[in-house]
C-alpha cells in the first residue's frame, strides 16, 4: 500500500481505527492475509515485549504509522508470551473473502471484526496452557460496606475445564482466599478496585487484576442473568446463594460474554465452597512453604513438584487444587484416605489404572474448546478415545470400592454410549489439526462422501494417465503435468518444446497459461475439465466433512455434563492412585486425623529437602519426631516447642516439614513419617525466612513484624503456628524482647500448637515458667574444632551458637576467623555477657500485657513503691528501644 499523501486515513486504516477504538484496553491483532498486524502504540508495545522488528506502514495525520506483525501460523507462541506478561489481545479476523470485498467496489475493504478477546483467564488453547495447572478467572465483589466491612464473595471458573465455583469471603480473608485460588486473571467491581484498603492486594496481580463496571456485578438482576445463561427458569435447583455470591457469579458470566462474544462456554452449574471447609493459609505462608511454587516461582522444587505423580492433566490439576485447599473435616479426609488405601492394597490395580490414565486425552479441555467453537478434529478424537478409556478404567476398577471410588465408578458407567458409537463409526484414526484440511471422516462412514472422494481420486488417476498419453502424442518425453495452488493442474515443458507446441499441430489444442525463465505452462480442454471435477469433488467432500464435524461437535457438547463428571472422576482416581504410588515408593504412613488438638509426628521428614539431598549427593535425610499435643489430659491447649541450634543445623527444615505434614494429612494424603496423629488444623501460619514484599518498600523487619502481628492477633486454639527467628532483623535486645513476648503471648493467649525457632539461647529459660513449652535443639558434634551437624532434634537447649564454625565452613578468610574467635572470647568474659544472662533470668513475665492470668507469674506488689514512682516518670512514647532498656535497668536497680 502506498503512503497516503493527504492526512485522511486510507479506508483500511479508518477501519482499523474504528475497531481499535472499541477495544482500547487490548492489543489489537488485525488480520491481514497470513499475518496479524499491530499498529501505533500496540506495535511499539508488542515489538518491545516480543522482540520483533518494528516497521512503518503509511502515514496517519502526517506521521509514520509504526507497525509490526506476527504470522498467523505462529500466533499462539506470541499470544502466550503476551498473555504471560499480562496483556489482553483482541483478535480481529477477516470476515469475508477479499474477492467479495472487491465485488462491492474497488475501494472496499474486507469486512473485519473482533471475534474474541484473549485474556490471561480465558485461554483454552493447549499450547497456551500448562496441563497440570488450573487457569482461573476470578470475579470479586463487595456488597454493602466500605473497606474491609461488608459482604464479600468470589466466583471463579477454569474456562478450559468448565468448573464454576462460588465462595463467600470477608475483608480480612480476601488475600488468603485469593491465594488459595491462584487467579490468572482477577476481575474486580470498580468501586472495590479503587478502595485504598485493598490497593496492595490488587497491585500484586499487576495487569492481571482489572476493574469492571459495577453494572456487571448488579445483584438485583444477577439471579435472572445466571438463570438465562443456564437456560433455566429459576435458580432454585442450584442451591442457596448469598446476594454477594450471586453478584460475583453473574459478573463472571457477563465477563465471559464480553470476552468470548458469540461463543458460549460449557460451564458446570455453580458449586458453592463453604467457608471454613478448608484450612486457611495466608499468601505469605503459602509462599514460604513453597506449596505449589518454589520461591523462584517454579513448580519444580515445590511440594507439589515433589508429590505429583499424576498421569493425566485433569489429575494434575485436581492435585494442585487440593494441595491449595486442605480440608478441615476429618470425615472427608478419611474418605480420601480410603481411596488411597484401596490402591495401596492392590498394586496391580494401581499399575493398570495409572498406565491407562497416562494414555488418556484431556477430555475436559477438548470439550471446552468444542463448546467455544475453537475445537478441531483432534478434539473429536480426544473425546472418542476419552470415552473408550474412561469405560475401560471404570471396568478395571471393579466392585467393592470405598465410597469416593464408588462414585467415580458410577460416573464412568454412565457414559453416553450413542455418542461413543457415533464417534467410532464416523472418525478415522488420524486427524489433521484444522477441520478445513478434511480427511478425518472414516472411509465407508458416509456414502455421499465416499462418492465425492472416489470422483476426486478417479480424476486424479485420469490426470496421471493423461501425462503419459500427451507425452506420446507430442513426442515430448519430458512433458509433465504438475499442480500448484494458483494454476491448479498444468502441463509443463521447456521453452523449446513450448514454442513448438504453440506453433505446430498443438496450437489450438494446447492453451498457453504461463511462461517462466526456463519453462512454459499449458493446459488443454480435457485437463481443465478434469481439474474442475477434482475441485468440485474436493469441495463436496470438504462440505460433508465440515457438516459431520459440526454434528459430532454438537452431540458432544450436548453431553457436556456427563463428560465433565467422567473427567472429574478420572481426576479423582488419578490423584488417589498417584498419592498411593507416592506413599508406597517413599514409604509414607497413613496419618490419624481427628478433631483432637494432637500433633504427634514420629520420624517425620521434609519431602522436598529429602528429594534434593538424594538427588544431589545420595545423602539421607535424618527423620525427626515432633509432639505439640496438649501435654496433660486436663490441658486443653497445644504445646510449644522452642527450637534452638546453630545456623545450618536444620531448624527451618524441621519447622517446615511439620507444617507440610499437617497439610498433606489434611488433603487426605499419606505423610512422610513413620506415624502421625494430627488434630485438625483450621489455620496455618508460617513465618519462615524473608518474604518478597521487600520490593514494595517495606524493610525485612517491618514485614516480619506485620506478619507476626497477624499471627498473634488471629491464631486460635486450632491453629498451627510456625515461627522462625523472629526478631532477627533488629538490635539484639529489641529482637530478644519481641521474641520473648511473642512466645508468652502464644502460650497464654493463642494457646495454639507452635514451633518457634530462635538463636536467642536466653529464651530457653522460658521453659521454667511456661508449662506447655519445651526446649529442643538441633544436635551437633564438635570434631577437631569444626562443627558437624547431625540434623537430629533432641531435648534441651543449644549450649552455643557455633556461628564462627559455620562462618569457617562458609569460607571466611582464616585471619577473620581467628580474630573473631579472639573477640568472642573477650566478649564472653566481659560484664555485659554475664549481665545479659542474669537480666533475662530475673525478668518477670510481661504479665500485664497478657490478657489471661499467668499461671506462674509473680504477684504484683500492692503498696506504692519507688518502682511505681519511677515508672510514672517515664513516657514510653518518647523512648527509643535502647533507652527503654536502660530505663529498665534503672528500675531494677531501684527495686
Ligand atoms: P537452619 O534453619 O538451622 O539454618 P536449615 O533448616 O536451613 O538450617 O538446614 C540447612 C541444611 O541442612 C539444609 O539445606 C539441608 O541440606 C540440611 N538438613 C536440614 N535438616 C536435615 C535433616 N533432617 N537431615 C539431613 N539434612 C538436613
Amino acid at each position: 500500500m502506498s503512503a497516503a499523501i493527504d492526512s485522511a486515513p486510507t479506508p483500511m486504516m479508518a477501519q482499523y481505527i474504528e475497531i481499535k477504538a472499541a477495544n482500547p484496553d487490548c492489543l489489537l491483532f488485525y488480520r491481514m492475509g497470513d499475518f496479524y498486524e499491530l499498529f501505533f502504540d500496540d506495535a511499539e508495545d508488542a515489538s518491545r515485549a516480543l522482540g520483533i522488528t518494528l516497521t512503518k506502514r503509511g502515514k496517519h495525520l502526517g506521521e509514520d504509522i509504526p507497525m509490526c506483525g506476527v504470522p498467523v501460523h505462529a500466533a499462539d507462541d506470541y499470544l502466550q508470551k503476551l498473555i504471560a506478561l499480562g496483556y489482553r489481545i483482541a483478535v480481529c479476523e477477516q470476515l469475508e473473502d477479499p474477492a467479495e470485498a472487491r465485488k462491492r467496489g474497488s475501494k472496499s475493504v474486507v469486512r473485519r471484526d473482533v471475534v474474541r478477546l484473549v485474556t490471561p483467564g480465558t485461554i483454552t488453547e493447549e499450547a497456551l496452557l500448562d496441563p497440570g495447572q488450573g487457569n482461573h478467572l476470578v470475579t470479586l465483589t463487595r456488597i454493602g460496606g466500605k473497606g474491609k466491612a461488608g459482604e464479600f464473595a468470589l466466583a471463579w471458573t477454569d474456562l478450559s475445564t468448565g468448573i464454576f465455583k462460588l465462595a463467600a469471603s470477608e475483608g480480612h480473608r480476601i488475600e488468603a482466599d485469593l491465594a488459595a485460588i491462584e487467579p490468572s486473571e482477577l476481575v474486580v467491581a470498580d468501586p472495590l478496585y479503587r478502595d485504598e484498603t485493598f490497593a496492595g492486594v490488587f497491585r500484586r496481580f499487576g495487569k492481571r487484576a482489572r476493574p469492571e463496571p459495577q453494572a456487571l456485578f448488579d445483584a438485583a438482576t444477577a439471579p435472572d442473568r445466571i438463570a438465562t445463561f443456564f437456560g433455566v427458569a429459576t435458580l432454585d435447583g442450584f442451591g442457596d446463594f448469598s446476594r454477594a455470591e450471586l453478584s460475583a457469579a453473574a459478573a463472571l458470566i457477563a465477563y465471559l460474554g464480553k470476552t468470548q462474544l458469540a461463543a458460549r462456554p460449557a460451564l458446570r452449574r455453580p458449586e458453592r465452597r463453604l467457608a471454613g471447609a478448608s484450612m486457611e493459609i495466608d499468601p505469605a505462608t503459602r509462599a514460604s512453604l513453597e506449596l505449589t511454587r518454589s520461591v523462584q516461582g517454579k513448580r519444580q522444587g515445590s511440594l507439589l513438584g515433589v508429590i505429583d505423580r499424576t498421569r493425566s492433566g485433569v489429575g494434575g490439576r485436581l492435585l494442585a487444587s487440593r494441595l491449595s485447599n486442605p480440608l478441615t473435616d476429618p470425615v472427608e479426609i478419611a474418605v480420601r484416605q480410603a481411596s488411597l488405601a484401596h490402591f495401596i492394597e492392590d498394586p496391580d490395580l494401581r499399575r493398570d489404572v495409572r498406565a491407562a490414565l497416562a494414555r488418556m486425552p484431556d477430555i475436559e479441555r477438548a470439550l471446552s474448546r468444542l463448546a467455544l467453537e475453537r475445537g478441531g478434529p483432534r478434539d473429536l478424537l480426544a473425546i472418542r478415545s476419552g470415552l473408550q478409556g474412561a469405560a475401560s478404567i471404570g471396568e478395571r476398577l471393579g466392585a467393592d470400592l470405598p465410597v469416593e471410588l464408588a462414585h467415580c465408578h458410577a460416573a464412568l458407567s454412565d457414559l453416553p454410549a450413542a455418542l461413543r458409537t457415533a464417534l467410532e463409526t464416523m472418525l478415522g484414526d488420524e486427524a489433521p489439526l484444522l477441520k478445513r484440511d478434511g480427511g478425518f471422516v472414516r472411509q465407508g462412514a458416509i456414502g455421499e462422501l465416499d462418492e465425492a472422494r472416489t470422483l476426486r481420486e478417479d480424476a486424479r488417476r485420469f490426470v496421471a494417465a493423461l501425462q503419459g498419453r500427451l507425452a506420446e502424442e507430442t513426442g515430448i518425453r519430458a512433458l509433465k503435468i504438475k499442480h500448484n495452488n494458483v494454476l491448479g493442474f498444468f502441463i509443463e515443458v521447456n521453452e523449446t518444446h513450448g514454442k513448438a507446441l504453440m506453433a505446430g499441430d498443438g496450437a489450438g489444442h494446447f492453451i498457453h497459461r504461463q511462461t517462466l525463465a526456463s519453462a512454459m505452462r499449458f493446459t488443454t480442454g480435457e485437463l481443465a475439465e478434469l481439474q474442475e471435477r477434482i475441485v468440485n469433488a474436493g469441495a463436496d467432500a470438504l462440505r460433508i466433512e465440515l457438516e459431520t464435524f459440526d454434528r459430532l461437535s454438537a452431540a458432544i457438547v450436548a453431553q457436556a455434563g456427563r463428560l465433565q463428571a467422567a473427567a472429574a472422576a478420572l481426576g479423582a482416581i488419578d490423584v488417589a492412585a498417584s498419592l498411593a504410588e507416592l506413599a508406597v515408593s517413599e514409604d509414607w504412613a497413613r496419618p490419624r486425623v481427628d478433631d483432637s488438638l494432637s500433633f504427634r509426628v514420629e520420624g517425620g521428614r521434609h519431602p522436598v529437602v529429602e528429594a534434593a539431598l538424594a538427588a544431589a549427593q545420595g545423602a539421607s535425610f535424618v527423620a525427626n519426631d515432633c509432639d505439640l499435643s496438649p501435654p496433660g489430659a486436663a490441658s486443653e491447649a497445644g504445646a510449644i516447642w522452642l527450637v534452638t541450634g546453630p545456623n545450618m543445623g536444620g531448624k527451618s527444615t524441621f519447622l517446615r516439614q511439620n507444617a507440610l505434614i499437617a497439610i498433606l494429612a489434611q488433603i487426605g494424603a499419606y505423610v512422610p513419617a513413620r506415624s502421625a496423629h494430627i488434630g485438625i488444623v483450621d489455620r496455618l501460619f508460617s513465618r519462615v525466612g524473608a518474604s518478597d514484599e521487600l520490593a514494595e518498600g517495606r524493610s525485612t523487619f517491618m514485614v516480619e513484624m506485620v506478619e507476626t502481628a497477624a499471627i498473634l492477633n488471629q491464631s486460635s486454639e486450632r491453629a498451627l503456628v510456625i515461627l522462625d527467628e523472629i526478631g532477627r532483623g533488629t538490635a539484639t535486645y529489641d529482637g530478644l524482647s519481641i521474641a520473648f513476648a511473642a512466645v508468652e503471648h502464644l502460650h497464654e493467649v493463642n494457646r495454639c500448637r507452635s514451633l518457634f525457632a530462635t538463636h536467642f539461647h536466653e529464651m530457653t529459660a522460658l521453659s521454667e515458667r511456661l508449662a506447655r513449652l519445651s526446649n529442643v535443639t538441633m544436635r551437633v558434634k564438635e570434631w577437631r574444632g569444626d562443627v558437624v551437624f547431625l540434623h537430629e532434634v533432641g531435648p534441651g537447649a543449644a549450649d552455643r551458637s557455633y556461628g564462627i564454625q559455620v562462618a569457617k565452613l562458609a569460607g571466611l578468610p582464616k585471619s577473620v576467623i581467628s580474630r573473631a574467635k579472639a573477640v568472642l572470647a573477650e566478649l564472653e568474659r566481659t560484664d555485659q555477657g554475664e549481665r545479659r544472662g542474669t537480666f533475662l533470668d530475673d525478668l518477670p513475665l510481661f504479665s500485664a500485657a497478657v490478657k489471661r492470668e499467668m499461671p506462674n507469674g509473680k504477684p504484683h506488689a500492692d503498696a506504692p513503691d519507688p518502682v511505681a514512682e519511677a515508672l510514672g516518670a517515664i513516657d514510653p512514647d518518647r523512648l527509643s528501644p535502647r533507652e527503654a532498656l536502660e530505663a529498665l535497668y534503672e528500675l531494677k536497680a531501684v527495686s
